[in-house]
């Protein structure tokens, strides 16, 4: 066991603070990492407070991890030190489940293992980014490209892959209207992704504050939902709405934006449950679905895809000393685009 430095929380709710904590020997097939960056998801926020149901404490949160492999397990075939690497949002799962065979660990029929608030293999709790290093199985590993500087690559991690996956998998790309709802850390991803796919994109927000931004981000069009015109003027007409949004929505209202056949994906997971009038999706023939991350291979293609166009993540680089404040900002949604905690500041 190794002593390292974390920001935890020691209990729901409770501010982060600094403390130490033991990460296992580095096994046959682990990698050790030196965590250069961790962003900081609202899914963190969600936890550390319980907004989700129970949690284990004390609680390093922190799910978007890039740093420097510094030793390596005798059974590593990946990776060798000195090696630029990230980690998501799971660290292991049962890989023998059909899904797992797929490539689809994130939805192991057995349940994958979270990187923190979860039970490792080994009985222990899993602790997360927001910590000086972590060891991981090398199968859970992914290869952080050359072309991204690691702490714009760090939020591609959950932000990119929760984005990606669900685009890729419902087809946004050239002659595709796309819709993303909420402009935060998966937004701007979703966004950006969108548009480098070659979908005509959309952004509706709650207000017009970020449409600068969004624009250059590669949107094509800007609305304020705050604003009841924008339900009557794009009534009908998109492809795909990707909803990033982590509070309760009115799905009735977004689902009539839909084209007949088209898709409201939703990715937010916030923390009370929401209505639906069912007819909403009976007239036009719609669907309504969701999506978690995505799986290993997938992150990866995703890393290769965004190093190849180019772009990271629009970060906000912070000391970890500012977590509870920039947590206060997530919740505001006053953020722009991620937080990163630059980890030598912990
Ligand atoms: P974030 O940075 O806080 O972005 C969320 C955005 O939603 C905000 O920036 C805001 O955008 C909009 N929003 C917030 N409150 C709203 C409200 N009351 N009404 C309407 N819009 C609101 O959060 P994030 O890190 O992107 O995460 C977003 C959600 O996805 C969270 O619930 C998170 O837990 C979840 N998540 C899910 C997965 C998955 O696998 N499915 C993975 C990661 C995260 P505007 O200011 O533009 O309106
Ligand atoms: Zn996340
Ligand atoms: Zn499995």
């Amino acid at each position: 066991m190794t002593t390292v430095a974390a920001y935890a929380a020691p209990a729901a709710k409770a501010p982060l603070e600094r403390t130490t904590i033991e990460r296992r020997p580095v096994g046959e097939h682990d990698v050790l990492i030196e965590i250069k960056f961790a962003g900081i998801c609202h899914s963190d926020i969600h936890q550390a407070r319980e907004g989700w149901g129970e949690a284990i404490f004390p609680m390093v949160p922190g799910h978007e991890i890039a740093g420097i492999v510094t030793e390596v397990g005798p059974g590593v075939t990946k990776f060798a030190a000195g090696d630029r690497v990230g980690v998501g949002c799971m660290v292991d799962s049962c890989r023998e489940c059909e899904n797992c065979e797929a490539g689809l660990e994130q939805y192991c029929t057995r349940g994958n293992v979270g990187t923190y608030n979860a039970i490792g293999k080994d009985g222990e709790p899993t602790y997360g980014g927001y910590s000086t290093h972590i060891v991981v199985d090398e199968a859970f590993t992914v290869r952080i490209p050359e072309g991204l500087a690691l702490d714009e690559a760090a939020p591609l991690l959950c932000a990119g892959i929760t984005t990606y996956s669900p685009l890729k998998h419902w087809n946004a790309g050239p002659g595709k209207k796309v819709a993303v709802v909420g402009m935060g850390g998966l937004g701007h991803m979703g966004v950006k992704i969108a548009h480098a796919l070659g979908a005509e994109v959309t952004v509706l927000s709650q207000s017009l504050r970020k449409k600068d931004d969004g624009l250059k981000l590669g949107a094509d069009h800007y609305y304020a939902t705050s604003d009841p015109n924008t339900f009557k003027e794009l009534r009908g007409s998109f492809d795909l709405i990707l909803s990033t949004v982590s509070a309760p929505l009115d799905l009735d209202t977004f689902l009539s934006l839909l084209k007949t056949d088209g898709a409201f994906v939703n990715v937010g997971a916030p923390e009370e449950p929401v209505s639906l009038n069912l007819f909403s999706v009976i007239g036009g023939r719609k669907t309504l679905a969701g999506s978690g991350i995505g799986g290993i291979q997938e992150t990866q293609e995703m890393l290769d895809f965004c190093a190849e166009h180019g772009f990271g993540a629009e970060i906000e680089l912070i000391s970890a000393g500012e977590i509870n404040e920039a947590y206060e900002r997530v919740l505001n949604s006053d953020v722009r685009y991620r937080f990163v905690i630059d980890v030598a500041t912990i």
